[in-house]
């Protein structure tokens, strides 16, 4: 089994509008057609099990819509491998009630863009999120570092990441928003109390020491996209240590590997396609500690096959690479990891 924690896909009917105008944001190539077919060959070629798809609202008002379509992707493919996750926008009117559709739904977790979404990480609104989040077991993968169809925009530093995880361990999360107007009264009384309590506790028993492997913890965790922080790698493998003792942090492997494929429009030079070379990706995990990384390609902007050769060819243990390309992700999603998907791919011969 290998699971590809970080992977985009669209509906049918936008998949080619879609990966033409993000491709030429980011001056960079996709490798699928951006459907759930073009995924799963994908997966097919890569010897990738099950994919997670992250879906990204770029409107408050698309949230119920996507999470819907994401809900009908989960019930029809996901004894192909396809595991959708729902999403979240910073400005969305009524965020508990949603987020607990998303978990009756049966959705594991959601995914949030601060770069794509307009406000900070560790700002009053994702802040709310994640606090609700943290009391209704979801995951939460977010974009992490700057983006490259947004340059210079910082929205999700891993400072900012690590204050947010302060912020709500400390419960400040929501007694910072009393008397602001942020949100309206009903919501806030509904949250705030049993928001904070569940939170605080759910954070304050995970401890940060590598003996302890998530799965003995909460459901929450904060995984942060891009190895912590697309090209603020230097500021990661700094805060690493500080992150996982601030609360449930995890990594992914993201797009941050190797060299990204670029559009042939001339704008990247060859060298700043450059990301991570082996041995500072094995020195970020070990600062982590390999239980605390799931692999991603970010699929169709990276390739499964060339992530899983370059995470094969470091220097990391077995081990390591075991919790890493699958342990770990298997761990989290539970359920969502369907026997009916996998009896089929061991078939394939790339069970694991
Ligand atoms: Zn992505």
């Amino acid at each position: 089994m290998i699971i590809d924690f970080h992977t985009h896909t669209f509906p049918e009917k936008i998949a080619a509008g879609a990966i033409d105008k993000l491709s030429h944001t980011s001056h960079s190539r996709a490798l699928t057609d951006g459907t759930e077919n073009g995924l799963l060959a994908h997966m097919r070629m890569s010897g990738v099990t099950h994919s997670v798809i992250l879906p990204v609202a770029t409107a408050a008002r698309q949230v119920p819509r996507i999470n819907d379509a994401s809900a009908r992707l989960n019930e029809a493919r996901g004894g192909e491998g396809l595991i959708s996750f729902a999403s979240m926008h910073p400005d969305f009117a009524n965020v508990r009630e949603e987020l607990v559709r998303v978990r009756d739904l049966g959705f594991r977790g959601i995914k949030i863009h601060p770069v794509y979404q307009g406000a900070n990480l560790d700002g009053p609104a994702f802040l709310r999120i994640l606090e609700i989040c943290a009391e209704l077991g979801l995951l939460v993968v977010t974009h992490a570092g700057l983006d490259i169809g947004f340059p210079g925009v910082v929205r999700a530093a891993p400072s900012m990441a690590l204050h947010a995880l302060r912020e709500l361990k400390n419960g400040r999360a929501s007694r910072m928003r009393e008397g602001g107007s942020l949100y309206p009264e009903k919501e806030r009384e509904a949250s705030m109390e049993a928001g904070l309590q569940t939170a605080a506790k759910a954070l304050s028993e995970i401890g940060c020491s590598p003996s302890r492997t998530p799965a003995e913890n909460g459901g929450f965790r904060l995984i942060l996209a891009h190895m912590g922080g697309w090209r603020n790698w230097e500021e990661v493998a700094i805060l690493a240590q500080s992150l996982c003792e601030a609360g449930p942090v995890m990594i992914d492997t993201a797009f941050s590997t190797g060299a990204f494929p670029p559009l042939d429009d001339g704008y990247w030079k060859e060298e700043e396609t450059k990301m991570l070379g082996k041995r500072a990706f094995v020195s970020i995990i070990r600062a982590f500690g390999a239980h605390r990384v799931l692999f991603g390609s970010d699929a169709p902007w990276g390739s499964q096959k060339d992530t899983l050769d370059f995470v094969e060819e470091t220097d990391l243990t077995e081990t390591e690479k075991a919790f890493i390309l699958w342990k770990n992700a298997e761990r989290l999603l539970g359920n969502n990891v369907t026997s009916h998907s996998r009896a089929k791919h061991s078939l394939f011969g790339t069970g694991r």
